[in-house]
């Protein structure tokens, strides 16, 4: 559903909680409403290069992506669509550019939501017929604009690409799928500004409760994909906004899950697995524990408890604070003093660090 436009109102959210969304069906899970929320990721591979791509997507599958979306440029890819359904159980969306009919072969081979938006497709006909196939199949539609790809009319509307013209791109194409009474929609608004995607889908949130999928577009990679995406998705997830997530990095679709995930952790949103807390040294460390940091990382990676350690490099402040970790190590001289949500236990030597933390994250449940 859909607001009055140019509101002033500033959007409301009660801290920490999740501001209210509809819910839409994508294969077996929900997006929006209280569910949780989810890590998209792409795949990078041609689908109908389905060993490679079937191998891409059950690797993202076990690594926590929740919703995998892959481009269907032929009549192949989309065939590939059900070969790749039988190999992973996450839901598969089909990024369709324009041409109506790859829409309608995915669907017709299973495609559990498309991308799509409707006003690249050409005549109504065209619009209507993948729309009535969404319709029969009960198969959300996501629709949505790129800050690269706001239409010139919107631009000068509103004197450039900003929250406005982004907003109103998207809504046209809402508008356009409501027409045909079909509302299983979801929303994105992506802009490579991490101040621009921020405040258009604070805009976006203030005129409809569709759920919204959000990322930062061609984000670049390594710490700087990775910086924008946190602070751009950060940002909005704190606020209560956004029901599906994907960082977009120029990097294998792996690390946009790794992060995704971590992004949700870290805002307290989803588990995933150990989480290490760690000091960042001072003059009074006399470890290596950088390294010491670094090797524990590798050693803990397969485990999947939910759960915080902590590395201190000292045993005067180390402990304290590190409160909240379940346990962890505060390194001295040639030995370490091993804790427990903040209370010593016992001394380790530190060439035996390691391995008395894998002991004690064992004994855990
Ligand atoms: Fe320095 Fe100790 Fe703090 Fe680490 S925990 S930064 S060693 S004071």
């Amino acid at each position: 559903m859909l607001n009055n436009l140019e509101t002033n109102e500033i959007y409301k959210y009660e801290e920490g909680s999740k501001a209210t969304s509809k819910a839409i069906r994508c294969g077996d899970i929900y997006v929006g409403g209280k569910n949780k929320i989810t890590v998209q990721s792409m795949l990078n591979t041609k689908l109908s290069d389905l060993e490679k791509s079937i191998e891409q997507a059950q690797i993202l599958e076990l690594n926590g992506c929740d919703i995998i979306r892959a481009s269907i440029d032929s009549q192949e890819d989309a065939k590939a669509i059900k070969m790749l359904k039988e190999s992973i159980k996450m839901p598969v969306v089909a990024d369709i550019q324009f041409d109506y009919k790859m829409a309608l072969y995915a669907l017709e081979n299973g495609a559990d939501a498309i991308r799509i938006n409707p006003c690249y497709i050409g005549t109504e006909d065209k619009v209507a017929a993948v729309i009535s196939s969404c319709k029969f199949n009960n198969i959300p539609i996501r629709v949505g604009v790129n800050s690269g790809s706001v239409k010139k009319e919107f631009i000068e509307k509103y004197n450039g690409v900003n929250k406005f013209s982004l907003v109103e791109s998207a809504l046209e194409q809402v508008r356009i799928v409501e027409k045909y009474n079909y509302d299983k929609i979801a929303i994105s608004i992506k802009a490579s500004d991490v101040k621009m995607t921020y405040d258009a889908n604070i805009e976006l949130k203030k005129r409809t409760d569709y759920p919204i999928h959000l990322g930062i577009t061609e984000s670049g990679s390594d710490e700087d994909g990775i910086i924008k995406s946190s602070m751009g998705l950060g940002s909005l997830l704190l606020m209560g906004i956004g029901d599906t997530i994907r960082v977009s990095l120029t990097e294998e679709p792996l690390r946009e899950v790794i992060i995704g995930r971590k992004i949700l952790q870290y805002l307290g949103l989803r588990p995933y697995g150990i989480e290490v807390i760690s000091c960042p040294t001072c003059g009074r460390t006399k470890v290596d524990l950088i390294n010491i940091v670094k090797d524990v990382k590798k050693a803990i990676a397969p485990i999947k408890k939910d759960i915080k350690i902590a590395i201190m490099g000292c045993a005067v402040n180390g402990p304290g604070e590190a409160k909240g970790a379940d346990i962890g190590i505060a390194s001295g001289n040639g030995e370490a003093l091993l804790f427990k949500k903040g209370e010593i236990i016992t001394k380790v030597k530190e060439s035996e660090i390691i391995e008395v933390l894998l002991d004690e994250i064992d004994k855990i449940q």
